[in-house]
């Protein structure tokens, strides 16, 4: 029996069950499996599922590889060799027949695999396992399909950066990682390549797609994550002390986003395209934060660590424990992340967080972000104990409810007018007080709408303040939508209404009072993405107005609180809390 998978993949994405749109996995039978109970067949699936049997593949290539460095493990040795030579012959078959014949229109091509990026991120496993084992032993085969390789990715590279003036794209710095560890394992084979392009090309790159703040540009946290891995994967063997310190700083700023935006428990919010919760991501997380030590102290992603291990549980590889010896040498000092309230200017997040980082709210004001941008405009996501209002990710691609629902306005936390989804449009921040826990940001998401968010934060207390204007004179369906992940229940009170979030262990009440009286209408929707056919109680909390002032305030507490809330002609909100253990006033001005 083989080692390796030998037929060609497709595109993984299409690996998504259409009953429910969760990801499908492979029976002991063999067959296509939803957690849900269907059994999913055709071509497509069956190449999508091979994509993952080649990635799962090479990443045990990689694992035993560096198992056998690290104990000296012969028979992990011999294995992972053995697997190098399977892998070549089927590498040379994919070669002999070209560039993929299952690639939609819009990709970029490889020879394996539909997309050229599939390609980079297997031949990145596949080069690093080269790396490790070093060329004694290996099968003739492999330093040609190493140059195979790097052929391919060269191609696509000038397709992607050449023809299509997409330098910026998430993939290039995919092909580069490739190309660097390629290069590397093929300097281990005895064959002369400059394997300083492709660091030189990944330095160019940071400098392209990462913002003064650290975000990868498209503010999707996947992506960020996806590009920050590539980074570090490219920059193996390369001694931290040397790299420029622009690339160092930038680096930095990019692990220290993660270590900022992530929830108290260490979630990291799905902001934008990327999934809610996927095992691989979470490999991925520990793999960055593996990685990072050995580049950069401090890192602070021991919390994000921490949740990542425990979502995966019985699935965590431990690959981690081999990649001590990454960089060259000893990792360069940086800034601290900082666990108080941190904007982020550029992708246009401003992230609030209690003292006692208890609460923390996510508002989306800055812009679209490219392809894998949401129509999310102002939304405010919530997070603490629990993932109260959390930013719902997506499914894989293929599923119809990524465009049909989760990068639509009604999947989220934010305003809708008339029913409609919001434009493609950018936030503006207008006030931001890190220290006081403040924010006001606005934006046009509808032609003639202008809409401001406020929040303020407190201890364990969020206010929430929404002023919708049109401005064409003429009164509008205006919705502000409540999208949990945990159970919600609304209620309508002679104020207005109150919600009760129920979460594992914890509860946050909303108590919301509008300028007009609106109403609040609690039904059927979906939760977060990872799950979409989940039954979710949620929320629209809807008028019929010209302009109206939405303000909420959430208060974590076992008890309902006692709230009351007033809005003066001059545009100013105060709520007024009464708790155990005293009176507080919060005024909010727009
Ligand atoms: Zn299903
Ligand atoms: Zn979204």
């Amino acid at each position: 029996m083989s080692l390796v998978p030998q037929a060609l993949g497709g595109w993984w994405h299409d690996y998504v069950c259409p009953t429910h749109d969760v990801e499908l996995a492979r029976s002991p039978e063999g067959d296509h499996r939803c957690p849900r109970g269907c059994v999913v067949v055709g071509e497509k699936i069956d190449a999508a599922a091979l994509v993952l049997d080649h990635q799962a593949a090479a990443g045990t290539v990689r694992l035993l590889a560096h198992r056998a460095a690290r104990t000296g493990d012969v028979a992990a040795r011999e294995q992972a060799v053995a697997m190098l030579g399977e892998y070549a012959d089927v590498y040379d078959e994919a070669v002999s027949s070209g560039w993929s014949g299952a690639s939609e229109s819009w990709m970029l091509r490889g020879k394996l695999f539909a997309q050229a990026l599939t390609e980079a991120q297997w031949a990145v496993q596949v080069a690093d396992a080269v790396i490790v084992l070093g060329a004694d032993g290996l099968a003739p085969g492999v330093p040609t399909m190493l140059r195979s390789l790097l052929e391919t990715v060269d191609d696509a590279r000038t397709v992607l950066v050449d023809e299509r003036d997409d330098a910026r794209s998430n993939y290039t710095a995919w092909l580069d990682a490739a190309g660097a560890l390629l290069a590397r394992a093929l300097v281990v084979c005895g064959e002369p390549v400059h394997a300083g392009l492709w660091v030189e090309r990944t330095l160019d790159h940071l400098v392209l797609a990462v913002g003064e703040d650290g975000w990868e540009w498209e503010g999707s946290t996947y992506y960020h994550l996806f590009v920050l891995r590539a980074y570090l994967l490219a920059l193996r063997d390369v001694k931290p002390t040397d790299l420029p310190q622009a690339s160092v700083e930038a680096l930095a700023a990019m692990v220290r986003v993660l270590a900022e935006v992530a929830a108290p428990d260490g979630r990291l919010p799905s902001l934008h395209d990327g999934p809610y919760d996927r095992a691989p991501m979470h490999r991925e997380v520990l793999e960055i934060a593996a990685l990072s030590r050995g580049l950069l102290t401090p890192t602070g992603l021991d919390t994000v660590e921490r949740y990542a291990r425990e979502r995966l549980g019985a699935d965590d590889d431990g690959l981690e424990l081999g990649l001590d010896g990454w960089f060259a040498g000893p990792p360069v000092p940086t800034k601290a992340p900082t666990r108080g309230s941190v904007l982020f200017p550029d992708v246009g997040y401003a992230v609030l967080r209690d003292g006692r980082d208890r609460l923390q709210a996510v508002l989306d004001a800055g812009p679209h972000g490219g392809a894998h941008g949401h129509l999310d405009k102002l939304a405010v996501y919530l997070y603490g104990a629990d993932a109260w209002q959390p930013a719902p990710g997506v499914p894989p691609y293929a599923s119809r409810l990524r465009h049909g629902h989760y990068a639509r306005t009604v999947a989220h936390p934010t305003v809708r007018v008339d029913g409609y989804d919001q434009r493609e449009t950018s936030g503006q921040i207008l006030e931001w007080d890190a220290a006081r826990g403040r924010v006001t940001a606005s934006a046009e998401p509808f032609v003639g709408v202008r809409v401001r968010r406020s929040l303020v934060m407190g201890d364990g207390v969020l206010a929430d303040v929404v002023t919708v204007t049109c401005t064409d004179g003429v009164p509008h369906d205006i919705s502000l939508g409540l999208r949990p992940a945990v159970g919600l229940d609304v209620r309508t009170v002679p104020q207005g209404a109150v919600s009760t979030w129920q979460g594992d262990g914890a509860r946050l009440h909303g108590v919301h009072v509008s300028s007009v009286p609106a109403v609040m209408q609690a039904g059927p929707g979906r939760g977060p993405s990872h799950d979409p056919a989940a039954p979710q109680l949620v929320a629209d909390w809807t008028v019929h107005a010209e302009r109206v002032v939405l303000a909420s305030l959430y208060v974590l507490d076992d008890q309902e609180p006692d709230v009351n809330v007033t809005f003066a002609p001059a545009g100013t909100t105060t709520f007024h809390l009464r708790a155990r253990d005293g009176a507080t006033t919060i005024e909010v001005t727009p």
